[in-house]
Parts: C-alpha cells; sequence; structure tokens
C-alpha cells in the first residue's frame, strides 16, 4: 500500500471570503502539534507535560495536550479527535505499545508524522521518530547497581505494566546483571511479578504477599520506578523493615530524593525530563517543516529498526542526590526537608 500523504491532508475549511479584497496575505500558518500523553499519575509526566507547554511557547507554535488517565479507549478517543481537529505533528506516549498502532497508521495516512515519546509504539512501521532515554541502560543501571549492593540473597523481582514496552526494556537490562548470579545459585528469586499498570498499590501487594511468605526474609527488591519502590517501602516499614534492604527507583520523584536522604530508598534513575520535552517540541518543528531530524540511535519495534533519539539515564543515590538533582535545578535544597 503506498500512501500519498501529499493527497491526504485534512481538507480546508469550506468557508468563503466574504471579499476577495478584504482577504490579508496569507500569514504563515503557526505550526499546530497534538502531544497525548498516558497519565499525569506519576511526578515526571507532570514535569513533561509542563516542560513541553513552556517550550512550545518559547518556539510560537501551538501545543494541543490531550492526557488520558492509564486508559486505552480514552487515548485512542483523544488522539482521533486530535487528527480530526487537524494536526501537524503527533507526540504520542502510548499507554498500551501495541494497541495504538492503528492511530499512527491513522496519523500516516493524514499525512501527520508521529514521534513515539518515552514509551516505544510497536507493531507499526509508520512511527516516525522514537525519542526517549536509553532504557535498556536504565535497567543496566538499576541491575548493576542491587546485584553490587546484594550479590547474594533474597530478592523480590518487580516489572513494570505490562502494555509499556519501556518495562520490556528496563527489565532485560536489569536481568543482564541479575540473571548470572540467579544462575550460580547465588541469589534466590522469592518473586517475580509485573505490576499492572505501574499501580503502586499493586507493588504493595506484591511486596506484603512476599514478605509474608518468606517470614519476611528479603535481602533486595527490584522495583522499575519510584511509585512501586515507594509502596514496597511501605509494605517494608509495616514490618520494620525500612531502610533495611536495598531497592532500586527511577523517575527522580522528590518523595524518591528524600527517602534516598533518609535511607530507606537506595537509588533512583536521573532522567532529565526537561531535556525530553524540550527535544521534542524541536523535533515536531522540524518534522512540521520537512527538515531531517538527527538521530543517535535505532531501536527495534518488532516491525522494524525505529530511528530514535535516546537520553541519557544516571544513577542517583545518597553520594550525589544533592549535585546531580539539587544541582542541575531539577529539586530544590528545600524539597529534600
Ligand atoms: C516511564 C517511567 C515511568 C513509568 C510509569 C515508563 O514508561 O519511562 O519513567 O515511571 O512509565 O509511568
Amino acid at each position: 500500500l503506498t500512501v500519498f500523504t501529499a493527497c491526504s491532508s485534512p481538507a480546508e475549511p469550506a468557508t468563503e471570503p466574504a471579499d476577495e479584497e478584504e482577504v490579508a496575505a496569507p500569514a504563515e500558518e503557526t505550526i499546530r502539534v497534538g502531544l497525548s500523553l498516558p497519565t499525569q499519575r506519576e511526578e515526571r509526566w507532570v514535569r513533561d507535560k509542563e516542560k513541553m507547554e513552556a517550550a512550545a511557547a518559547a518556539a510560537g507554535i501551538e501545543l494541543i495536550v490531550r492526557v488520558s488517565d492509564a486508559n486505552l479507549q480514552e487515548q485512542i478517543n483523544q488522539v482521533e479527535a486530535l487528527l480530526t481537529q487537524g494536526i501537524d505533528v503527533l507526540i504520542l506516549a502510548p499507554h498500551d505499545a501495541s494497541a495504538v498502532a492503528t492511530l499512527v497508521e491513522k496519523a500516516n495516512q493524514e499525512g501527520v508524522p508521529v514521534i513515539s515519546y518515552d514509551r516505544l509504539i510497536t507493531d507499526t512501521d509508520k512511527v516516525d521518530i522514537y525519542l526517549s532515554f536509553d532504557n535498556v541502560k536504565v535497567g543496566e543501571l538499576q541491575g548493576k547497581y542491587i546485584t553490587e549492593q546484594v550479590p547474594e540473597g533474597k530478592y523480590i523481582i518487580m516489572s513494570g505494566a505490562p502494555t509499556d514496552n519501556n518495562a520490556t526494556l528496563f527489565k532485560q537490562g536489569a536481568m543482564k546483571y541479575i540473571q548470572p548470579l540467579i544462575d550460580a545459585g547465588k541469589i534466590e528469586v522469592i518473586a517475580e511479578q509485573a505490576v499492572e499498570n505501574w499501580v503502586p498499590e499493586n507493588a504493595l501487594r506484591i511486596v506484603e504477599a512476599a514478605l509474608a511468605a518468606n517470614n519476611n526474609e528479603v535481602d533486595a527488591i527490584l522495583a522499575p520506578n519510584d511509585g512501586t519502590a515507594g509502596a514496597a517501602i511501605q509494605a517494608l516499614a509495616a514490618q520494620g523493615l525500612a531502610g533495611e534492604v536495598p531497592i532500586t527507583g527511577q523517575d527522580s520523584e522528590v518523595a524518591a530524593a528524600k527517602r534516598i536522604v533518609e535511607g530507606t530508598q537506595s537509588m533512583t534513575i536521573f532522567k532529565d525530563t526537561r531535556d525530553l520535552g524540550e527535544e521534542a517540541i524541536q523535533i515536531a518543528i522540524k518534522l512540521a517543516k520537512g527538515e531531517a531530524v538527527a538521530t543517535n540511535g535505532e531501536v527495534d519495534n518488532g516491525v522494524f529498526a525505529v530511528p530514535s533519539v535516546l537520553l541519557e539515564p544516571y544513577v542517583v543515590t545518597s553520594d550525589n542526590v544533592h549535585e546531580l538533582l539539587v544541582g542541575s535545578g531539577y529539586i530544590t535544597e528545600a524539597d529534600l526537608q
């Protein structure tokens, strides 16, 4: 199937100018970008939204933002409405990696380029650019950290939402370090479960159950992000174990940074969403103008190697939390109090 994008742009409004002489010279059209975010539950997504709004305003483009609350159907409806409304570019952070593929195909048929934002959209070859962090590396940093802290013992291994391709990549990265120690008989996995929809309450139940089934004997917890780490720490705290069990995280949420300072969470990952948001707007502008976008990698989405722009993630511990997070202005010193 060949898609002739030039012929498929939405029809012009049918209103006729009343008088030819009143028509001003056509002004350069403002670029209109649609942004669809999967959630605002985690603090990072709030930051992503704020950053993109600010960057769009600074660049003088129009950004139409829609947020679906971890709900596939809502995201589909919102994106379809954006396409009907008429946008030049779509920035889409999918709630469900594969289920939104049809939306991407639809955008493509209408000549609207798609940026897969933070989370990869799978099962379609119509994604124009994947803009994210190096997510396998995020997992590697978590796995390396936790296995250095706890090279042997009982592990609880949690992963993120099965609908989120990032969760697969995080786990893949972490298991590069954990699996060899399982194979060597050093690490015993007492629970291994995905956290549906990334909901902290689900992580709480996983950790509560694992603690109960193992007489509270757990040596390390792989938590994929700060939301799930916070819940796990709550379960530990209920057993008087907060601060006793090394545990990972991700996102550099203010609450996580505080827990790192207090000593109940061992680490988090810093992904500077300010850079990601700025990049997204700059790339959207280039795509709208038909300009080339420089990439620095490719990520396989099951159908093709998606040209990707991948930013660097960093480990945050009590040793560098001030320097990395406060020093970069991501959080303030007051946030840590
Ligand atoms: C993001 C994480 C986030 C998680 C839950 C992932 O796709 O990369 O930063 O914690 O979704 O929203």
